[in-house]
């Protein structure tokens, strides 16, 4: 039944730049249900503008991006590019919830309060059901007594579970990481990796960007090695961590090798 329907996030030859900077050169993804695509690469690649580009908070030059078939309608062309529907860009951004780097939470609310926020204010959701399902995903990350704390007295491992607990609380159909557990010290790195495992196991669909190819391997359906803003190599994560074949992945996978 998945083979018919449409990939829940597809790309089609997209082509980003910030002025004369060319970033992204035509890169097509696609993640069907329940399907986690991870994106590794070197530093400057084009990693986080392609996460940002799909859930519109860039806008991009040329290409498709198509969520669940439908394809984001734009006004202009090139450099002057928009997407043309305001009501379209918040139905598909509140269906791709993103998780950062440095997790972004307010620091004048509580853990609670800023799981909530968005449930409340972007889908009108009413208090009392947003409630329980806020204290709901805090328990499934593994920080149900933290809902009453300020995110400055929470380790960066819990910090970044709260985002996580936040991105869950949007029910949304796919979750895009951007190098979740990189701002984080080794020993808590592991509480992060292991909350990512269960999503993938629960059969999420996300778009991953890591650095931690140990994490790409053991979650990932399909691996995708952005050099300079292409395509360079993709592939089963079998294939692309046991068998690279451009000289540029395995270089690259050298130097990311654990010591
Ligand atoms: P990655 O996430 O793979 O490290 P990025 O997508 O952040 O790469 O960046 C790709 C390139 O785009 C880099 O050269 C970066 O300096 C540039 N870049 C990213 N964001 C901006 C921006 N807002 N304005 C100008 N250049 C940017
Ligand atoms: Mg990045």
């Amino acid at each position: 039944m998945t083979e018919t329907e449409p990939p829940v996030l597809e790309i089609r030859d997209l082509h980003k730049a910030y002025g004369p900077l060319e970033v992204l050169k035509g890169v097509s993804i696609a993640a069907r249900k329940g399907q986690v695509v991870s994106l590794i690469g070197s530093s400057g690649s084009g990693k986080s503008t392609l996460l940002r580009c799909c859930n519109l908070l860039e806008d991009s030059q040329q290409g498709e991006i198509l969520f669940k078939g439908e394809a984001v309608r734009w006004r202009g062309h090139g450099a002057h590019r928009h997407p043309a529907d305001k009501a379209q860009v918040i139905r598909i951004r509140t269906n791709l919830s993103m998780v950062f780097q440095q997790f972004n939470l307010w620091s004048h609310m509580t853990i609670l309060e800023n799981i909530m926020e968005a449930p409340l204010t972007v889908l009108g959701r009413p208090r009392d059901e947003v409630e329980a399902s806020a204290r709901r995903y805090l328990d499934k990350v593994g920080i149900g007594d933290k809902a009453d704390a300020w995110p400055a007295q929470l380790s960066g491992g819990q910090q970044q579970r709260a985002a996580i607990a936040r991105a869950l609380c949007m029910e949304p159909t796919a979750l895009l990481f951007d190098e979740p557990t990189s701002a984080l010290d080794p020993e808590l790195e592991q509480e992060v990796v292991k909350v990512i495992k269960a999503l993938a196991e629960e059969g999420r669909t996300m778009l991953l960007v890591t650095h931690d190819m140990r994490l790409a391997a053991d979650v990932s359906d399909h691996v995708v090695f952005l050099h300079l803003g292409r395509i360079e190599e993709e592939g089963t994560p079998d294939r692309v961590f046991g068998d690279p074949e451009t000289e540029r992945l395995r270089q690259f996978l050298r130097a990311t090798a654990p010591e």
